[in-house]
C-alpha cells in the first residue's frame, strides 16, 4: 500500500505543488505507507516543448527531503498497460467524433472540469460512424450513464457527483488523464491519494472507472488551493514561487519545509525543520479546509 505524488512535467513545481507533495509524503509516511513518484508525461507534445522539467521536479522534491520507493513511473512508457486495461472495458466505450479542441484537453489533468459531455456521439448508427471515420480519427468515451458516486474525502468531507461520458483515449491514441491515473494508481499499489482540490470534481469519474476495471479504491484527500499574496490562484507560470526563486530569495529548504508543514496544520518544532522529523505529527483530517494564502513577502 502506498501514497504518491504525480506531477505533470509541463512547468516547474510551484509552492502549491510543493505543498501537495509535502502533504502527500507526510500522510503516507505517517501511516507507514510506501511513497511512489509518477511523472504524468502523457501529453508528449507539451512535455517535449519544455524538456528537462521532470528531472528538475525530481530534484526539487529531493531538496525538500522527499524520498520515494520503487522506480519512478513515467506515463509515456505505459501505453501497453493502458491498452490492456482498455480492452477490459471495451464494451463500455464508444467512438466520439466531436471537436478536436474539446478532446485535446483530455491528456491533461482537468484543473477545472468543464460541462458534462452532452452525448452527441453516443447513439450514432454504424453508417454514420463509417462516414465520420473517413475524415476524423475518433476518440473513445465511456458510457457512464450519469452514474452517481458518493465518497468520503478525508479533507473535503462527504462528496458526491455524477459521471458523464468522459474521454478515455484521444483520437491520436494518447490515453486520457483520468484513465491513466486510475490504471497507474492501481499498478503502483496506491491506497491513499493526496492531491490538490482542483481535482476533487474529477474524482467520481476516477472512482467509477476503477470500479469498472475491478480495482481497489484508494482513500482520497484533496488539499485546498494555494493562493498568492493577492488572493489569486497560483499559476504554473508563477516562477516567483518555484523552489529556485525562493532559495535565491534566501529561504532554505528547511525553512520552506517548516512553512509548508505549518500551513498544513502541523505543529512544527521551529522555523526550520527536516521533513523526516515531522513524520507522525501530521493528521490529514486536521488539515485546514480553507485555501492557504502564500505570500513570501510576509515570511
Ligand atoms: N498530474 C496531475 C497534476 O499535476 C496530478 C494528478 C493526480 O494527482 O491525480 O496536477
Amino acid at each position: 500500500m502506498a501514497g504518491r505524488f504525480a506531477p505533470t512535467p509541463t512547468a516547474a513545481l510551484h509552492l502549491g505543488n510543493l505543498r501537495t507533495a509535502v502533504g502527500a509524503w507526510l500522510a503516507a509516511r505517517s501511516a507507514q505507507l510506501a511513497f511512489r513518484l509518477r511523472i504524468e508525461d502523457l501529453d508528449q507534445a507539451r512535455v517535449q516543448a519544455a524538456p528537462g522539467l521532470a528531472r528538475a521536479q525530481i530534484d526539487d522534491l529531493a531538496r525538500l527531503g522527499l524520498d520515494f520507493d520503487g522506480p519512478v513511473l513515467y506515463q509515456s512508457a505505459r501505453q501497453a498497460a493502458y491498452q490492456r486495461a482498455l480492452e477490459r472495458i471495451e464494451h463500455l466505450t464508444y467512438e466520439c467524433f466531436c471537436s478536436r479542441r474539446e478532446i485535446a484537453a483530455a491528456a491533461q489533468a482537468p484543473h477545472q472540469d468543464g460541462a458534462a459531455y452532452p452525448g452527441w456521439c453516443r447513439d450514432l448508427s454504424p453508417s454514420q460512424r463509417r462516414r465520420l471515420r473517413q475524415t476524423r480519427r475518433p476518440a473513445l468515451r465511456v458510457r457512464a450513464d450519469q452514474a452517481r458516486i458518493d465518497f468520503q474525502d478525508l479533507v473535503a468531507g462527504p462528496r458526491s457527483g455524477s459521471v458523464d461520458d468522459f474521454v478515455v483515449r484521444r483520437g491520436d491514441g494518447v490515453f486520457a488523464y483520468h484513465f491513466a491515473v486510475v490504471v497507474d494508481d492501481a499498478a503502483q499499489s496506491v491506497s491513499q491519494v493526496v492531491r490538490g482540490d482542483d481535482l476533487l470534481d474529477s474524482t467520481p469519474r476516477q472512482i467509477w472507472l476503477g470500479r469498472q476495471l475491478g480495482l481497489p479504491q484508494p482513500v482520497y484527500a484533496h488539499l485546498p488551493l494555494v493562493l498568492d499574496g493577492q488572493g489569486d490562484r497560483l499559476a504554473k507560470r508563477d516562477r516567483a514561487v518555484g523552489l529556485d526563486a525562493l532559495t535565491a530569495a534566501g529561504f532554505s529548504p528547511a525553512r520552506l519545509v517548516s512553512i509548508l508543514a505549518a500551513s498544513l496544520g502541523v505543529a512544527v518544532p521551529g522555523p526550520e525543520c527536516a521533513l523526516a522529523d515531522l513524520v507522525g505529527r501530521f493528521d490529514l483530517t486536521g488539515t485546514p479546509r480553507q485555501p492557504w494564502r502564500a505570500d513570501p513577502a510576509t515570511w
